[in-house]
């Protein structure tokens, strides 16, 4: 039998191997509907039954409040992007955004078609490698929300808390697409929150967007139809035709989440394996090193280069040849990254700090 590889990729990502035998067992036959999930009609009280579970689950492991609506979209993060300004401003509306990666910069970009985006904070001259002081910023007091990124993808930034928004009707919305579920979040300290579902919750296909209900209902006129939050809620997100399976998927992961003790329980097993992923780094005497500042270094995506550069490639080789798959860096970084999701088991992150001591011994 074919065997697995331990998965860094930092999406399309790894998914639990029990998720996926579910999804297997029930693939030709889902329940006693005498048919795939992939074949149903998304009308059908079985699919119905999917989807309301799967909402009701992620309700229960994140508690989000009643007056929050949980949408399953299409188009990804990246369509969020316009979303968000198209649904909550006119176009002369001001927003705010703090930008410690290339995902708040491109969100932050497409934005600004749609309204006034001011960019507040930048750690680009940095190179992405903090996050700044929330005092130390200004706001717009106008501004009817704040932008941020909780966890950046590329650079291996990570929010350990959040800035609260200085104007009265400023709302906090943010990009979780990385950090979705790996620990609990004051889900009422936000306007919107979004994630593709890809890195640590499902396939590709489905974005989750969490929206206070008050919010819903001023979109933009020219919104297209399939971008404006009002429409998908008043429908349950079955305005249109939903990603059925990759909801289906999710729903699978959610409800493995909450068997395995909710995210208080996921949050400790994601910050032992990033802990000696990270010991690992510092303690090799510089051969690795992570330039991301340590108090906010993420927990999903870990990012490292070798002192000497020129041993990358074979370090990202030899790894392949011992069964740990796509530890390349992003192309717009180079280096090493390390994604390591839920899903993620802590074998595959020791195996991975045992091969880096092993190659470092070799290399030093
Ligand atoms: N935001 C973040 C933080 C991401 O990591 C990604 C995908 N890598 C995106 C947005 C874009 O997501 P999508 O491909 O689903 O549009």
């Amino acid at each position: 039998e074919k065997e697995r590889v331990f998965n860094f990729a930092a999406g399309p990502a790894t998914l639990p191997p029990n998720v996926l035998k579910k999804a297997q067992s029930e693939l030709y036959i889902w329940g006693n509907s005498g048919m795939s999930v992939m074949e149903m009609s998304h009308r059908g009280k079985d699919f119905l039954s999917i989807i309301q579970k799967a909402e009701s689950d992620l309700r229960e492991l994140l508690k989000i409040p009643e007056n929050y609506e949980v949408l399953f979209l299409q188009g990804g993060a990246t369509s969020q992007f316009s979303a968000i300004p198209l649904n909550l401003c006119k176009p002369s509306d001001n927003v705010d955004f703090i930008v410690n990666g290339s995902w708040g910069d491109k969100a932050y970009k497409e934005a600004q078609k749609y309204c006034k985006a001011n960019l507040i904070w930048s750690g680009k001259s940095e190179k992405y490698t903090k996050i700044p002081s929330f005092d130390e910023i200004e706001q717009n007091l106008d501004a009817k929300y704040l932008h941020i990124c909780a966890n950046e993808t590329i650079h291996g930034v990570e929010y350990k808390n959040y800035p609260e928004p200085k104007g009265k009707d400023t709302v906090l919305v943010a990009d979780m697409s990385s950090n979705f579920c790996s620990k609990p979040v004051d889900i009422s300290k936000f306007g919107v929150i979004y994630a593709g579902a890809q890195k640590n919750v499902g396939p590709s296909g489905v974005t989750i967007v969490i929206i206070r209900k008050d919010l819903l209902g001023n979109a933009q006129e020219i919104t297209p139809v399939m971008l404006d939050y009002k429409i998908h809620a008043d429908n349950k997100s079955l305005y249109n035709t939903p990603p059925c399976y990759a909801i289906y998927i999710c729903g699978l992961v959610f409800e493995d989440l909450v068997a395995q003790g909710g995210l208080e329980a996921i949050a400790k097993k994601n910050l032992e394996k990033a802990s000696i992923l990270y010991d690992a780094i510092d303690e090799s005497g510089g051969f690795y090193r992570c330039p991301v500042e340590k108090s906010v270094r993420s927990l999903m995506n870990v990012p490292f280069t070798l002192e000497k550069s020129e041993l990358e490639g074979g370090f990202i080789k030899q790894a392949v040849s011992q069964g740990m798959v796509s530890l390349k860096g992003h192309r717009s970084v180079g280096g090493v990254r390390a994604s390591i999701y839920n899903a993620m088991p802590l074998a595959g992150v020791e195996k991975l700090v045992a091969f880096m001591k092993e190659f470092k011994a070799k290399h030093a």
